[in-house]
């Protein structure tokens, strides 16, 4: 097994636009909630960036909140798939 680290995924769309870059280093994002994260984490924000940050980090738990229902959802159903095959694969006669 490698141990050999993949870099994040930083390609831009591929008309080379950019929906919003860092007042600060010039940093290209592909969106408005990556530069707010970006800026409230690495830049000394101003007020209203900060807000945008709460707000982008808010949407993103919420995201990530979702994406963690669909997962238990997904693991149970397949649960159930499996005691489901497996009753009827014991039952069967043979
Ligand atoms: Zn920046």
């Amino acid at each position: 097994m490698s141990l050999q680290s993949h870099p994040p995924e930083t390609t831009l769309s591929d008309d080379g636009t950019t929906a919003a870059v860092c007042p600060y280093c010039d940093r290209p994002f592909v969106t408005e909630r990556q530069r707010a994260l970006h800026v409230g984490e690495r830049h000394n924000a101003t007020e209203a960036e900060r807000r945008a940050y709460e707000a982008a980090r808010d949407a993103e738990s919420d995201e990530l909140f979702r994406l963690h229902l669909k997962v238990i959802f997904a693991v149970g159903l397949l649960y159930a798939a499996s005691i489901v095959g497996g009753v009827v694969a014991f039952s069967l006669p043979g």
